[in-house]
């Protein structure tokens, strides 16, 4: 039971393009996320101090991410001292590897997960399958996005591209234990899965969680979610490893009172969220008799060397910005080619994974910039800022790879012309004149290569039938002069 990876994926305006020609994953997008923006408005303007606890949560991240190498030890220590074991995973295939090798230990090719993000970006299910060991997803939305053999689209709703009637296809194909005679009906569809997974519960002997935040002074890890699904894996298996991103490090349990105020209220608009599980090494005769923590860089260091683009790893994934996305809202996730998709996904992934492919080059562009993301997100990253920074750092790889480059051959022209006064005159001449024939209607629909790029998919502005330089010309009796800029 593997999924799909991201490997190999179009570009995004390509895979946009597939996207926006289905309309009803655009109808089920445009309604989900209308419902949940408005939700957590509601909520978001309950708290008279939302700013500030905005402004003390960019602060303990910004902090932590300063002296990240302090804390990860500390929480390393505090982990131990509290009886569970601490691994290091480099990467991807590191962290794949530690999770297998302790699997094998325990007795098991089997194992029950918590829904977590940072499992997907290093693709354990599928590096799981590889060393022969079945990990099933326990999250209702991960278990669909499982069986369909599919990819999730929304960080915090995977399966949102997906209505009922699909879902209950999905489980009367996949699912061999699924009522004969099941409906569409939501009770019925979440009643069928409770079945199915309570006998996944009940004989796992491994459980496999990430971590929506590490604490390090007491080492203890934070799970927060929806279902009870998470609290029976994190507490009936004889062991249980967390695969954490070394950015969820907090110091103290104080700064976990601000985040626990903004997550809920971001994510799933509830002032508080329904299970919320915190545990500690390990407690004879409570829970998992062994406790592993992997903690995975996977590119994070590298994203910390960046002044701009590291703001990035303040994310504490609540989903919020997707959700204001007007670009998320028409294409949904699979088109960023990534688990994680939306703003945030356009300025980590290309973090995370380099600039070397063309999806992560395209990601940067995946955006309007009109900054709604910016606005809601909770500790503040300022994700326009980082978009355009990225744009930058885009060019410059592919000028490193010797590609095609329409930017810097038409920037390359206006810088040419710019810097001659009589070249200026000349070009304008010349737009003047061509408004005739491509521009009389004030807009110009389609343009020749390079400049097709921009006409592609939006409408470029005519040049006007007289410059400045014409008109002052004419209207004052100058003869244009050819003095530079004032
Ligand atoms: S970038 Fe901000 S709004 Fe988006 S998921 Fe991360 S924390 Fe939430």
């Amino acid at each position: 039971m593997t999924m799909p990876t991201y490997l190999g994926m179009p570009a995004f305006p390509e895979a946009a393009k597939e996207a926006l020609a289905d309309s009803q994953l655009r109808h089920n997008l445009a309604h989900a996320t209308g419902v949940i923006r408005a939700k957590r408005a509601g909520v978001v303007a309950e708290l008279s101090d939302w700013s500030e606890l905005r402004a003390a949560a960019k602060a303990i991240k910004d902090h932590t991410l300063a002296n990240l190498d302090t804390y990860l030890v500390r929480l390393e220590d505090s982990v131990q001292a509290a009886g569970g074991h601490v691994h290091w995973a480099a990467d991807a295939a590191e962290a794949g590897e530690i999770v297998a090798s302790l699997t094998r230990a325990a007795g098991t090719d089997r194992v029950v997960k918590v829904k977590s993000i940072a499992t997907d970006e290093i693709g354990l299910n599928e590096s799981l399958a590889t060393a022969g060991i079945t990990a099933v997803e326990t999250d209702l939305a991960e278990l669909i996005i499982q069986l369909g053999h599919d990819r999730s689209s929304h960080i915090l709703v995977p399966a949102i591209h997906r209505n009922r009637a699909e879902i209950r296809e999905i489980f009367r194909r996949e699912m061999p234990d699924a009522p004969p005679g099941l409906t569409d009906q939501p009770t019925e569809l979440a009643a069928a899965a409770r079945e199915h997974l309570r006998r996944e519960f009940l004989s796992a002997k491994v459980g496999i969680s990430g971590a929506n935040f590490a604490i390090a002074d007491t080492g203890s890890l934070v799970v927060v979610e929806s279902e009870g699904n998470g609290r029976m894996c994190l507490t009936m298996p004889e062991t249980l490893i967390s695969v954490v991103g070394i950015e969820k490090v907090l110091p103290s349990w104080r700064d976990l009172e601000v985040f626990l105020a903004l997550l809920p209220r971001s994510s799933t608009a509830e002032r508080m969220n329904p299970y919320t599980s915190i545990w500690s090494g390990v407690q004879p005769g409570d829970g998992p008799r062994e406790f592993h923590l992997v903690l995975v860089d996977n590119g994070r260091t590298a994203t910390l060397d960046d002044q701009i683009g590291r703001q990035a790893l303040r994310c504490i994934r609540c989903s919020a910005c997707l959700n204001v996305c007007p670009v998320y809202e028409r294409v949904g996730g699979h088109a960023y080619g990534s688990p994680y998709p939306g703003p945030i996904g356009a300025i980590l992934s290309p973090q995370l994974r380099g600039m070397g492919s063309e999806l992560d080059r395209s990601l940067p562009y995946a955006s309007s910039l009109c900054g709604a993301c910016y606005d809601v997100c909770p500790v503040a990253i300022n994700i326009p800022e980082a978009l355009v920074y990225l744009r930058s750092k885009a060019v410059e790889a592919k000028r490193e790879k010797k590609r095609l480059r329409p930017e810097a051959a038409v920037f390359g022209l206006a810088g040419w012309g710019l810097r001659s006064p009589r070249r200026l005159k000349a070009a304008q001449r010349v737009a003047a004149v061509s408004r005739r024939v491509v521009g009389r209607s004030g807009t110009i629909r389609r343009l020749p290569p390079p400049l097709s790029a921009w006409t592609d998919t939006r409408d470029a502005p005519a040049p006007p039938a007289e410059s400045f330089r014409a008109w002052w010309s004419r209207t004052r009796g100058d003869q244009g002069g050819s003095g530079g800029a004032s």
